[in-house]
């Protein structure tokens, strides 16, 4: 059985009428409801080490696109800004400490097919590989590595978004050819 959001009122409980579409209005006490849009906060973390930079990514544990690569990020909690969100997903994927007052913002876009889901990537202050601290992996991630390059990147990342972050993030500092991909 798929479950469907917003399939009954959650002031009356009066199921909406069908076909579902947004905004709803409930025929019984007559709220609205609307298909808010959801930010998605991911952090491109630098990390140096044997004197080049890469990008902290993880092995996804879980799907869609389980076994591939990715940015860490994801949805805010209530209370949090974009910044604190995203140093919180890196410190409970990966383990990494960042300072959320540090992030910077880099690119933002829509994903598609659902364009009110937006993709806020931000960038963290450079990071020395000594300094990630121990990984245990956990129900989200299978590993944690870095990326170096940005060729290639659509082959081994889960999300193409997530690959095309990356890829700018290498060009502006000129870094150019096939990507590596080592586990850290
Ligand atoms: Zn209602």
């Amino acid at each position: 059985m798929s479950l469907t959001r917003d399939t009954f009122c959650s002031f009356c409980g009066t199921a909406y009428e069908t076909p579902l579409k947004y905004p709803r209005t409930c025929t019984g006490c007559k709220t609205q409801v609307w298909a808010n849009p959801i930010p998605v906060s991911v952090v491109l973390v630098p990390v140096i080490g044997d004197g080049r930079t890469g990008l902290l990514v993880v092995r996804r544990a879980i799907e869609p696109r389980k076994d591939k690569l990715a940015l860490v990020g994801g949805f805010l909690e209530e209370h949090e800004t974009w910044a604190e969100g995203g140093a919180r997903e890196i410190r409970e994927e990966t383990g990494v400490v960042v300072d959320p007052t540090k992030l910077t913002a880099f690119w933002f876009t829509s994903t598609a097919p659902r364009p009110n889901r937006v993709l806020l990537f931000s960038v963290a202050e450079p990071l020395d590989a000594s300094k990630l601290g121990p990984y245990v992996k956990n129900t989200e991630t299978s590993e944690r590595g870095l990326v170096f390059g940005p060729d290639g990147l659509d082959d081994v990342f889960a999300f193409p978004l997530h690959a095309e972050a990356a890829r700018r993030f290498f060009a502006e500092r000129g870094l150019t050819g096939e990507h590596a991909y080592v586990q850290a």
